[in-house]
């Protein structure tokens, strides 16, 4: 940590300052210039309440140098992680993926005919939606686990891997034999106690960046996943509130290569959430993959004006088939292949 202290701090405010550091066992490497002391602390200071320092009399700002978690960090596993699935699909290496499906699962016929369709076009996974966290509580909640297994069937039938939403703890048994992927939606990034029992299940975990989520809290999040010794974990970048209304959420796209440095975890991007409208998709989707992303989420139905839940995010399938060509274009261009 440093601790700049204020042009006018007396040798009291530097002295009580420094004790205050070492009494939280760390070292302190004092540096005085012509107008600052700055104090470096080295030591254990990923549990150090920053604050608490710049309430001290004569310190103008902390900072920390140290990464408050440790299993997601990049120094952990300085080569990076490959999340890989039981057939061999790997997420996080050189190889692109694409995650595609309905908001919702709705029918047998919307499920196989979007399997088809996705895994010709080279998807690698199917998504849908079995329980639903819709802003409404009259909104279409989800078809629960009837649902997955019309998502487990078409999946088999067409070689697809299954990622779904898991909104509580109790969901996470009967949804095992369903889904490849345990998705942890934006809702839910700090439900904490799902969190730590998701770092107990031995099957990946694709988890999205909250509303209103920094990528530290993002990767603190992921910490809690990863601490429990489950490290198959995807982060996903869907956009964030902002200011803007002219897009249902401000696609991050910079929160790819930040979270590719500061974490060796793979990284999706939800375009179909980052934007919220069907014509600005595939725009923010190319810039996903060129920007870094290691896989794609995208929100596909056959009859998209009309699904249950987000129509308006929703590419018709001859759009998503448009789109993996334009994909594979830009995968090639950054030296990956999809
Ligand atoms: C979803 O992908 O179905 C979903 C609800 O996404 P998010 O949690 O990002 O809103
Ligand atoms: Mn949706």
């Amino acid at each position: 940590m440093i601790v700049a202290m204020q042009e006018k701090a007396t040798e009291e405010q530097i002295d009580a300052v420094i004790d205050a550091m070492v009494d939280a066992g760390v070292n302190v490497h004092r540096t005085t210039g012509a107008y600052q002391t700055i104090l470096a602390g080295v030591g254990p200071t990923a549990n150090v309440e920053l604050r608490k320092f710049e309430l001290l009399p004569g310190v103008l700002y902390v900072h920390r140098i140290t990464a408050p978690y440790k299993l997601a960090g990049r120094a952990f596993r300085p080569e990076g992680t490959e999340v890989e699935f039981a057939n061999g699909v790997r997420v996080g290496g050189d190889r692109t993926h694409v995650m595609a499906g309905p908001c919702s699962i709705e029918t047998r016929d919307q499920m196989f005919e979007t399997a088809a369709r996705v895994k010709a076009a080279g998807g690698a996974f199917l998504r849908g939606g079995a329980f639903k966290p819709r802003s409404s509580p009259y909104a279409f909640q989800g078809l629960g686990i009837p649902g997955l297994e019309l998502m487990r069937e078409a999946a088999d039938a067409h070689g697809l891997l299954t990622v779904s939403e898991v909104m509580e703890i109790a969901q996470i048994e009967p949804m095992l034999p369903f889904v490849d992927c345990f998705q942890v939606g934006a809702r839910n990034m700090q439900n904490f106690n799902l969190l730590r029992e998701l770092g107990q299940v031995r099957k990946p975990i694709l988890l999205k960046r909250g509303i209103a989520a920094t990528i530290e809290e993002l990767l603190l999040s992921s910490e809690y996943i990863l601490s429990g010794g489950n490290y198959d974990i995807i982060l996903c970048e869907r956009g964030i509130r902002t200011y803007e209304t002219s897009t249902r959420n401000t696609m991050d796209i910079s929160a790819i290569p930040v979270l590719k440095k500061l974490s060796h975890l793979p990284v999706v991007a939800d375009p179909s959430y980052g934007t919220g409208r069907r014509d600005m998709v595939a725009p923010m989707a190319k810039a996903a993959l060129a920007a870094g992303a290691d896989a794609i989420l995208i929100e596909v139905h056959p009859n998209a004006d009309k699904a249950a839940s987000d129509a308006a995010q929703t590419l018709y399938l001859d759009q998503f088939e448009k789109l993996m060509g334009e994909l594979r274009v830009i995968a090639t261009a950054v030296g990956r292949s999809l």
